[in-house]
């Protein structure tokens, strides 16, 4: 690696952008950043390895943006990724990117939203489409957008795509881009399916790794309980209410224990709703909307539908039931790079009752005598329970 940058300045970008990241309030670009950004204006193919909330998004989308001809009618870059919210979230940061650009058209095309509203988008010629898999195959397959002058492919959340079963789409899109499009991936953990990809559709990709450390890494307790199916709820609750958490989300791994769970605790009488993929997009963003608001304390959701929202306080992955060992570990750093539990939240907690984030993983033992994984504790275990809730009620 040669000089380490630290400026935007030294990254050669054009003032429209050096002005877009002012206004943004950006001072300095962060390490991932540094590195992807000169890499992927080179032309190269790139595979960046980055935990959540080091900024990866401006890492792919300033170099979409210093690369574009506006010009140019046809699509020159597609940006996919595993998630509507994702979807919008990526949109939004390229539009204020592309602030002083008004000649640059972003679209963003994804499912849940009346196809028509994107005809219109995609009529307009824009220069980037930022999309989920299944909706830009459908305006593939309806000749409404056409891959065949892409320049850039760029996969975010890579390993999150292609483990939600997108392996099969993206190669199809892929597969519609010319054979020397540059295809940028960006994930948290690099998985076999990434590689597969990679193989497949990269050449002599650099390869950039940038570790969570220090103000990278989110300030999140992390801690796992044993409990048992039947009580899972009794102790989930307990903990809720001992630590007198007023923000909490409750994450299952199916759409009917979404259901069941906030039915129960709406039965317990305390303020609940939920996301899960059959709720109309319209009604999720007034339930995403009211849990930022703090209209009601506890929103149960589905891994997925959850994506993009950011709990102040309190997270609890309900979701692992059965599982072995090393399901819980992988489901542990699988929790801890949720983007909606590691962003930073101290600044829009300023208000909050109190501004401590911690997330439980719960699980229920397949055996009662299956060992206690290390560093997770039992319900059952009144007195290591105790300690561990007075630690974090004094962190
Ligand atoms: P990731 O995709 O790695 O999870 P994001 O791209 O969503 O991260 O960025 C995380 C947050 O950091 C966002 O709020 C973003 O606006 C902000 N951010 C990105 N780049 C910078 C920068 N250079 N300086 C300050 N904040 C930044
Ligand atoms: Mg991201």
């Amino acid at each position: 690696m040669t000089k380490e940058i630290t400026s935007f300045d030294e990254l050669d970008l054009r003032e429209p952008t050096l002005k877009a990241l002012q206004r943004m309030g950006f001072t300095a670009p962060t390490p991932i950043q540094a590195q992807t950004i000169p890499v992927m204006m080179d032309g190269h193919d790139l595979i960046a390895k980055a935990p959540t909330g080091t900024g990866k998004t401006c890492a792919f989308g300033i170099p979409l943006l210093e690369c574009l001809d506006p010009d140019c009618t046809d699509i020159q870059a597609v940006v996919v990724c595993p998630t509507r919210e994702l979807c919008l979230q990526i949109a939004e940061e390229l539009r204020q990117l592309a602030a002083f650009r008004p000649d640059v058209r972003i679209a963003a095309i994804y499912g849940g939203q009346p196809i028509g509203k994107q005809l219109t988008a995609l009529k307009k010629n824009p220069h980037i489409v930022v999309a989920t898999p299944g909706r830009l195959l459908d305006h593939m397959g309806r000749r409404t957008a056409w891959l065949g002058n892409v320049y850039t492919a760029v996969l975010d959340e890579a390993d999150e795509m292609l483990k939600m079963g997108f392996i099969k789409d993206v190669r199809r899109i892929l597969n519609a881009t010319p054979a020397d499009t540059q295809v940028v991936m960006f994930s948290a953990t690099i998985s076999r399916d990434v590689m597969d990809v990679a193989w497949e559709y990269q050449h002599n990709a650099v390869e950039i790794s940038v570790a969570a450390e220090g103000d990278n890494r989110p300030q999140i307790d992390q801690y796992g309980l044993m409990s048992s199916g039947s009580r899972r709820l009794e102790d989930m609750t307990r903990i809720i209410d001992q630590m007198d958490y007023h923000r909490v989300m409750v994450f299952a791994n199916m759409k009917t224990s979404v259901r069941q769970l906030c039915d129960r605790l709406h039965k317990q009488g305390r303020s609940v709703d939920c996301l899960h993929g059959d709720i109309p997009q319209s009604q999720r963003n007034q339930v995403m909307t009211g849990f930022r608001e703090g209209k009601f304390e506890i929103l149960v959701a589905t891994d997925v539908a959850a994506r993009g929202i950011e709990p102040d306080q309190f997270c609890l992955n309900e979701s692992c039931h059965n599982m072995t060992r090393d399901d819980l570990i992988q489901a542990t750093a699988d929790l801890e790079r949720n983007p909606h539990v590691a962003q930073h939240g101290e600044n829009q907690c300023s208000d909050c009752h109190k501004a401590h984030r911690a997330s439980v993983n719960m699980c229920s033992q397949c055996h009662n005598d299956a060992p206690i994984p290390e560093g997770w504790i039992s319900a059952a275990d009144n007195t290591a329970l105790e300690k561990e809730l007075d630690s974090l009620n004094k962190a």
